[in-house]
């Protein structure tokens, strides 16, 4: 099956956008990025789609925000960033979306709010409602409550999980990268793209996985745990190039390149 084939077939798609496609390179929001996102999503909306965004920034907009932080590591500075990081964050998709005529709803959760049961029937209640009255729902880590112990700790985790809670049909990761190579294509130029997966496991014999890049958290390994949590659900998960001008237009319409993770 082919990219645009799976979102065609698709009306539920959770989408994930990593820190490295929302910040530019020296730091600060990407708001022309959030712009054009936000009119591909609009796109999307018209032609029938549902769409849930999980977005990631909040430290990184934390970080461009405060400037004098930037080199505290202590967890309360970091979960501090966030706090402010988050509200920069929304104010620039509100004004993205609002570009469309779209209201946007925020949910910030943690791995406790997924395990417990009424709150994981609140939040898909929230997601649903949301959803139906044609609000954008915009997802990320609650970075400034969580611990290690119900902290999910990054965003593709995270988006797996509400993928599973909402019952969608599709997730698709925007990263920095086409998709999953047998190497790391920045250091191997021989790096084969991988088009289809249709066996985690045999991946996982096939590839190198090497360490994170510079704002996110994932990398590799998360986008894949990602993917097995997904697909034994039966929901199909697409990581593409976030960083290129109108990623998601170009998915649709079979221009761009990415890895598609089948359903087992
Ligand atoms: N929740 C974190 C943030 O918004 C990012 C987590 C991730 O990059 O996966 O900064």
């Amino acid at each position: 099956m082919k990219l645009n084939e799976a979102i065609q077939k698709s009306r539920k798609i959770v989408i994930k956008i990593g820190s490295n496609t929302l910040a530019k390179t020296d730091g600060t929001q990407n708001t022309e990025f959030m712009q054009s996102f936000a009119r591909q999503c609009s796109n999307l909306i018209k032609q029938g789609k549902q769409i849930v965004l999980v977005s990631s920034g909040a430290q990184v907009a934390g970080v461009s925000t405060t400037k004098e932080w930037a080199r505290k590591k202590d967890v309360h500075y970091r979960q501090a960033l966030c706090s402010i990081g988050q509200v920069e964050l929304m104010h620039q998709w509100r004004k993205a979306f609002a570009m469309e005529n779209l209201h946007i709803g925020q949910l910030l959760l943690t791995k406790d709010d997924f395990e417990n049961e009424h709150r994981s029937l609140n939040i898909r209640n929230t997601l649903f409602t949301l959803v139906d009255e044609g609000v954008v729902p915009i997802i990320n880590e609650n970075d400034s409550v969580s611990f290690d112990e119900i902290k999910i700790g990054d965003n593709d985790n995270l988006s797996a999980l509400t993928a599973i809670l909402w019952s969608a049909d599709l997730l698709i990761l925007f990263t920095d990268e086409n998709g999953i190579y047998t190497d790391n294509p920045k250091t191997n130029k021989d790096a084969q793209l991988i088009e289809v997966v249709n066996s985690i496991p045999e991946l996982r014999n096939t590839i190198k996985i090497g360490e994170t890049n510079a704002f996110g958290t994932g990398g590799i390994e998360t986008k894949i745990q990602a993917a097995e949590k997904t697909t034994v659900y039966g929901i199909p998960m697409i990581l593409a190039n976030g960083g290129v001008e109108n990623s998601l237009e170009d998915l649709t319409k079979d221009n761009a390149k990415g890895t598609l993770f089948l359903a087992e």
